[in-house]
């Protein structure tokens, strides 16, 4: 059996497993809270171990015992500040590379906000799963207006380098008929609504 550790978050969504993966900051712990919030279960936030061999019928997830039912969901990642006027601005790749409007350099600055939900105590115990066999990926990507959206790169560029731990699980759902979804996040848009969507979808073809 083989086993590997990937950044991502898994969800069992209308009986479907989801997995959640993409670059930090795109958003995969607020839409798994949502799907939480909408009666969806969390198998593991942020890390989660993955095991397949060829008996099994999807690779399966679970979270590492010192992450189980445990989130972490950061208000804010990063400002823009000018050291010279004192300015502060949200960060955007673009605005970086603009500079200050005063003319200045601006430099990224850390927030570390962030608070730490026990999902059992907030939303009961019946939000969470110990473990999931992964029929679903979901490729998380910064669209346009996201913060981490950068304007400048090409579109055959890779939106995010992705390990190889991660490509080992695209591979090993792909090799089950399971599928693989690149999903454009942008404010404003529901992204829970369309993971939900592609679940219902999925679960649906799988009985056909
Ligand atoms: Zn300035």
């Amino acid at each position: 059996m083989e086993r590997v550790v990937v950044h991502g978050t898994l969800m069992d969504v209308f009986g479907v497993g989801v997995l959640l993966v993409g670059p930090r900051g795109v958003g995969k712990s607020e839409t798994a809270l949502e799907l939480i919030r909408r009666g969806h279960r969390l198998v593991s936030d942020d890390a989660v171990i993955v095991e397949c061999d060829d008996s099994y019928e999807y690779p399966v997830g679970r979270p590492p015992e010192n992450l189980a039912g445990k989130m972490e969901i950061r208000l804010a990642l990063a400002e823009l500040y000018c050291p010279e006027c004192g300015r502060v601005y949200t960060f955007s790749a673009l605005k970086m590379k603009e500079g200050c409007d005063c003319g200045g350099d601006l430099k990224l600055r850390p927030i570390q906000d962030k608070i730490a939900v026990d999902v059992a105590e907030l939303y009961g115990i019946r939000a969470l799963r110990s473990r999931k066999g992964i029929g679903v990926v979901i490729k998380m990507i910064p669209g346009p207006h996201h913060p981490h959206h950068d304007p400048s790169m090409r579109p055959d560029e890779p939106v995010s380098s992705t390990p190889s731990e991660e490509e080992k699980v695209v591979k090993w759902v792909k090799e089950r008929d399971g599928r693989v979804f690149h999903l454009d996040v942008v404010p404003g848009r529901d992204t829970a609504t369309l993971i939900e969507t592609v679940a219902l979808q999925e679960s649906l073809r799988r009985r056909r």
